[in-house]
């Protein structure tokens, strides 16, 4: 009997946790990407392609195809220097699919004395960990959705690795099928609506944010931008694909009011709100997972602005 309840106990954990992104694997993505060791993942650093490889390794793990050619790294040049992109796709029944991004460079360091690494756990590894945390979820799971997972380069010099994607033509049969783009930028602390709650940029110019709160799972919440003099729509990853006409907003938790951590190196690992994080990925993930081509077809009104 004990062996028997064993056994049970044993498989309902499987069935309960499998899916499950673990807080130690988040903190292991943030950990990785913004240790020292990465110095900060300027573009056109050694380090920054190390970071472009570890996600690509992750990709990898996670079974994705190339989204062009014979790897998950796009190369682009930017004023003479080369870097990469990172791109994975997983095939689902359709063709139609969803995007999730985040950008994986950040700002290098300072000549101070002490500590002058700009870790950036926070902009954007939280980011980083969010579309490889999704890329784990679906792992094994049958999807209607095909899904596009990309890391942007050089965000931090003017979202330059992004407008390189977004116009590699080599791309287009990939981008043409995306029917919204989920940018993840900064998601390690708590947002001002509180926990389990994040803003999304743009929110007035489509319906996005309305579909994904109508199915969203275990309280998850998106809020209206609060911060819209700021601009941020128009200041991010998502920008480049906007252009395009793709529906493309990005998502954060950054309190504008309170993250002293913004671009300081005090941007590391201890500032990130591990539970919080981890839940939020567990449940974009869950909520996405009820989302199918037949009742998400997210659409801009005409508020938008695809000339600026
Ligand atoms: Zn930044």
């Amino acid at each position: 009997m004990k062996k028997l309840n064993l056994f049970l106990f044993i498989n309902l954990s499987i069935f309960s946790f499998a899916q499950e992104i673990s807080k130690e694997r988040v903190v292991n993505i943030v950990s990785t990407l913004a240790s020292d060791e990465m110095k900060g993942r300027k573009f056109g650093t050694p380090e920054n392609d190390k970071a472009a490889e570890y996600i690509a390794s992750e990709f990898k793990k996670d079974n994705l195809d190339y989204c062009f050619g014979d790897s998950y790294l796009i190369p682009f040049e930017y004023k003479g220097q080369k870097g990469f992109n990172v791109c994975g796709i997983k095939k689902g029944t359709s063709e139609k699919s969803l995007a999730f991004s985040g950008h994986f460079d950040h700002i290098g360091t300072n000549n101070k004395s002490g500590d002058n690494i700009y870790n950036g756990a926070d902009d954007d590894a939280s980011g980083i960990s969010t579309v490889i945390g999704m890329a784990d979820y679906f792992k094994d799971k049958k999807t209607d959705h095909s899904m596009v997972f990309m890391a942007f380069n050089a965000e931090e010099i003017g979202l330059i690795g992004s407008k390189a994607l977004a116009n590699d033509g080599k791309l287009n049969p990939v981008f043409k099928n995306i029917t919204a783009l989920f940018n993840f930028e900064m998601l390690a602390t708590e947002s001002q609506f509180g926990k389990n709650a994040v803003f999304m940029t743009g929110d007035e110019f489509s319906d996005f944010d309305e579909l994904i709160n109508t199915n969203a799972v275990n309280g998850l919440k998106i809020y209206p931008d609060p911060y819209k003099t700021e601009q941020l729509f128009y200041r991010s990853d998502n920008v480049n694909f906007v252009k395009k006409k793709i529906i493309a907003h990005s998502i954060s938790t950054v309190d504008m009011n309170k993250a002293t951590h913004y671009h300081a190196a005090t941007d590391d690992i201890n500032i990130v709100d591990v539970e919080n994080l981890t839940n939020i990925i567990n449940n974009f993930a869950k909520t996405i997972e009820k989302l199918n081509t037949k009742n998400f077809a997210p659409k801009y009104n005409d508020k938008v602005n695809f000339d600026f």
